[in-house]
């Protein structure tokens, strides 16, 4: 897979498809974490003396009043601030004043375009793929590079549509994304911790760490369902009965492999809070938390590991004190030597409002293209190696 090291970006119009989904309110940025996290590949084309074109999307755009809400100028604000150096917004997507500026850029220059989705009123040309638009993006510069991970997963114009007519590579926050995800050479023993509400969302992610990884722990609401799967009474806890036999099955063929709590916290109707061990839940009882129990016994395993991969709190952490099993695990893993990965919308915001950021080696930034990631598939922005170029 080629990656913006292999370009010459020498006086090239370098197209970068960035990830500015920032948290908008009435014009100001709420988080500037996504800006910061695009710079080491916008400075680096800057410095290699490339022009440099900026395209990203913005929220959603259904209908024309969504435009004012999602434009992409506070953020050309903030970036300029950020590369402390003056970056030319540009408040279309496409047309002669895009052109024009493009084609009177010299090296170093940054040009912002704005949101991508923009293209979306137009028959939703920027999320279906429109090849028409793919390919006058593509008319606007010489190389592309994709750096856009939280869209990866997706074909949309300015990603999967562009790299067809261009030279093209990864940016370095999706070099990083893709090796902090790389379970085939991840160093062993390999333990996954897996939390979450529904067993539902994460069938295909089991499926294939089952194969791939040494322990699987499996704590949150979704052990609630396996719990079932042994025929234990769970009382009012999360259970998704459509896959009580998937979860049987999971438990037959990795029996050395999973890993289930062994007590649990629960509420119940009257809002008694109660740790108990796991076949001792009442039927008024919902199980919101792994006890401590479970912690010691998942600290054995993580203790050993060499690559420990998060998805999916193991506890209700929106509310004290289901938040201790989250906390714990991120105690736990604060004194291991390990490569230790947290990814999955929730699970991120959760270890980070926690105040666990420092913990870990590596907070995977997108939510559903990190989940397809760890359940094997090859996410078509991840521009793979084309015969063509
Ligand atoms: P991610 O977004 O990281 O993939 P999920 O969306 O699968 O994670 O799961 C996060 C949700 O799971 C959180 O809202 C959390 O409250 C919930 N959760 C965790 N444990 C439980 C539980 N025991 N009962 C109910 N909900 C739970
Ligand atoms: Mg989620």
């Amino acid at each position: 897979m080629k990656t913006i090291r292999d370009f010459d970006l020498n006086n090239k119009k370098v197209i970068i498809r960035v990830d500015f989904n920032v948290p908008m309110k009435d014009g100001v940025i709420l988080d500037d974490n996504r800006i910061k996290s695009s710079l080491d590949t916008i400075k680096y084309a800057i410095e290699k003396n490339a022009k440099v074109i900026l395209l990203s999307h913005l929220g959603r755009i259904k209908t024309v009043e969504d435009k004012d809400n999602n434009s992409l100028k506070p953020v050309s604000i903030r970036l300029s601030e950020l590369l402390n150096k003056n970056v030319l917004f540009i408040p279309e997507t496409r047309g002669k004043q895009l052109e024009d500026a493009i084609d009177n850029m010299k090296s170093k220059d940054v040009i912002l375009v704005e949101n991508t989705r923009y293209e979306d009123l137009n028959e939703k040309a920027e999320s279906s793929n429109n090849e028409e638009l793919g390919r006058y993006w593509a008319s606007l510069g010489d190389i592309f590079i994709n750096d856009a991970f939280a869209t990866s997963h997706r074909s949309h114009a300015s990603n999967v549509g562009i790299s067809t007519y261009l030279p093209s590579g990864i940016g370095f926050l999706i070099e990083r994304e893709l090796k902090a995800l790389d379970l085939e050479n991840a160093d062993r023993p390999l333990t996954i911790i897996l939390g979450g509400a529904k067993v539902s969302d994460k069938i295909g992610l089991i499926n294939n760490l089952a194969l791939k990884a040494d322990n699987i722990l499996i704590g949150g609401g979704m052990a609630y369902t396996f719990i079932k799967a042994c025929d234990i009474n769970i009382g009012q806890s999360l259970l998704d009965k459509d896959n009580i036999e998937f979860a049987k099955d999971m438990l037959k063929k990795y029996k050395d492999k999973i890993v289930l709590p062994i007590d649990s916290v629960n509420r119940d109707s009257k809002g008694n809070i109660r740790t108990c061990f796991i076949n001792e839940i009442k039927e008024d009882e919902t199980g919101l938390d792994i006890g401590i129990q479970t912690i010691k016994l998942f600290k054995n395993y993580l203790l050993d590991s060499k690559t420990i991969i998060w998805n999916g709190p193991v506890g209700y952490f929106e509310e004290k004190p289901f938040d201790n099993g989250t906390k714990e695990i991120c105690n736990i893993l604060k004194n291991i030597d390990a490569k230790k990965i947290a990814g999955g919308g929730d699970t991120a915001s959760a270890v980070i409002n926690l105040g666990y950021k420092d913990v870990f080696t590596h907070i995977s930034t997108g939510g559903g293209a990190s989940l397809e990631l760890l359940e094997g598939k090859k996410l078509p922005g991840v521009i793979y190696e084309k015969e063509n170029y």
